[in-house]
């Protein structure tokens, strides 16, 4: 059985690993932690990258450093993950759904200003698949209403808007290393942020309330309890396996998108023959190649799609429930406007396997399986 994911792994984690424990140095903001820290601020151009246990912990920080609370208002789209909007439950805030664009999934930016209430206080779009929300209209939207914008890029990590970094554009970017994730340390993520009045509160934060990040930088002399605090720094071991994959980005990212490319060749016939649809990239998105998804008439033929697929030895998943469909989603927030994708394309979006090492006649097998659903 052709698995959906493999977690990345290039060779070079073990050594990386065996050095963090021979250092002595395995907790956080070891010497693995600042080669990845460095290596992203650099490369997406952002003053501050804080590597965290999760991304689900980046959002946290994030939703915190924007100061949301009790009575104030959150928009974001309701096809994400549940961390997305777990961040600002958290904090006590209303979550205020808005529907999506059928071509990429993300939050319909034309949608979003007319959900904005006295109350407002964050927009939190999501990249789908590593593919850009529409920026330069969100941050025109925030600025005019004083809002902040929380990017979750946990797919969007080296995906780009214009040339801008995903999770750079707005006041925090949120990153995700799970083993799912184009580039791994197992469970982790990022904060990155260019706001200098944030660090501070930031890296307090993330050290348990106390200002150690200080203190490790020799700026004072003991560090103490100063403020509310969490524990959302990672290993060092975890961020050595990290590095490893930083460090042959490019490859990863080719290698990806030789994927990507190879599937979206071999299935257009099939989309202009009205069988299914592909992905759609627009011009502004520069994409990672995070997902490779079909959409399929509805989702009885997707469910036929998944048992067919596994008849031929290939595991393919599909996506979000919409969260205002769900408990929760019901008790913390509401929908504003109507569901007019966010259901339905849900309901027919099918992923295929795509991780760093597929090979080629695997990839053949992917396109050959979901051809002969249709074409006996
Ligand atoms: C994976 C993912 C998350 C959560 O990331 P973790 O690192 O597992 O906490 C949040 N949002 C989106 C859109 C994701 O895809």
């Amino acid at each position: 059985m052709l698995d959906f994911n493999v977690p990345p792994f290039t060779g070079k984690e073990f050594d990386y690993i065996k050095q963090a424990v021979e250092e002595r140095k395995i907790c956080g903001d070891g010497r693995f932690t600042k080669l990845c820290s460095e290596w992203m601020e650099k490369r997406f151009q952002v003053k501050h990258a804080l590597l965290t246990t999760s991304c689900t912990h980046a959002l946290e920080m994030a939703a915190h450093l924007t100061g949301i609370g009790p009575g104030d208002e959150v928009i974001l789209p309701s096809y994400t993950f549940c961390s997305t909007a777990d961040a600002f439950v958290q904090r006590g805030a209303t979550l205020v759904f808005v529907d999506i664009r059928p071509d990429t999934m993300n939050i319909d930016e034309k949608l979003i200003e007319d959900a904005v209430t006295e109350r407002t206080k964050v927009i939190a779009p999501v990249h789908y698949a590593g593919v850009a929300c529409a920026m330069d209209e969100i941050m025109d939207i925030a600025k005019r209403h004083g809002l902040q914008v929380v990017e979750d890029a946990a797919q969007g990590v080296d995906a780009y808007y214009k040339g801008r970094a995903l999770g750079t554009i707005g006041d925090f970017g949120c990153y995700s290393f799970h083993e799912t994730k184009n580039f791994s340390m197992g469970e982790g993520g990022a904060v990155v942020f260019s706001r200098e009045d944030k660090l501070e509160d930031a890296e307090i934060l993330r050290e348990k309330g106390t200002d150690r990040s200080k203190f490790f930088r020799g700026q004072i002399d003991k560090y103490t309890w100063v403020s509310y605090g969490s524990s959302y720094l990672p290993s060092d071991m975890n961020a050595a396996y990290l590095w490893a994959q930083l460090e042959l980005a490019d490859e990863i990212r080719a290698d990806r998108m030789a994927t990507y490319d190879f599937y979206h060749r071999e299935l257009r016939d099939l989309a202009e023959k009205g069988y299914l649809e592909q992905p759609f990239v627009p011009d502004y998105a520069q994409h990672n190649a995070h997902m490779y998804y079909i959409k399929l008439k509805d989702e009885p033929t997707r469910a036929a799609m998944i048992r067919h697929l596994r008849s031929c030895g290939v595991h393919s998943v599909f996506h979000y429930v919409p969260l205002h469909t769900a408990t929760a989603g019901k008790k913390y927030g509401r929908f504003h406007g109507e569901d007019r994708y966010t259901t339905k394309d849900s309901e027919r979006l099918l992923r295929l396997p795509m991780f760093y090492g597929l090979k080629q006649e695997e990839r053949e097998l992917v396109a050959e399986s979901v051809r002969s659903f249709f074409i006996h």
